[in-house]
């Protein structure tokens, strides 16, 4: 089963190493921050504790797709608890897993 997040997750940690990178060279967030047009706040928050910015000016400046969560909202579904991204005006009650295939409601959703 292929998890939707996850090449968000691998751009995420790809973005974090290369800030790591980035304070190996330059020793000070705020430098790296300042380097690629965010705030030392920022650069931190993403390297080392996995902050997902939600601003999609800067995901650009960090290499990161612009985030579904952005363009949707995140869900629990109804059954299993799982987080799911679900969309703007459609409020979906189970991830995909759990989702009935043949639902009528689901078949105009794609
Ligand atoms: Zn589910």
């Amino acid at each position: 089963m292929e998890d939707p997040q996850e090449p968000i997750l691998t751009a995420h940690k790809a973005a974090a190493d290369r800030l790591r990178e980035l304070h190996e060279q330059l020793h000070s967030w705020e430098l790296v921050g300042r380097s690629l047009g965010i705030s030392g706040g920022m650069a931190y928050r993403v390297a080392l504790q996995g902050y997902e910015p939600k601003d999609s000016g800067i995901r650009h400046r960090l290499g990161l797709p612009v985030n579904p969560l952005v363009m949707g909202t995140a869900v629990f579904c109804a059954k299993c608890g799982r987080a799911f991204v679900g969309k703007w005006g459609n409020r979906r009650k189970f991830c995909p897993i759990c989702r009935p295939v043949n639902q009528s409601e689901e078949a105009r959703d794609e």
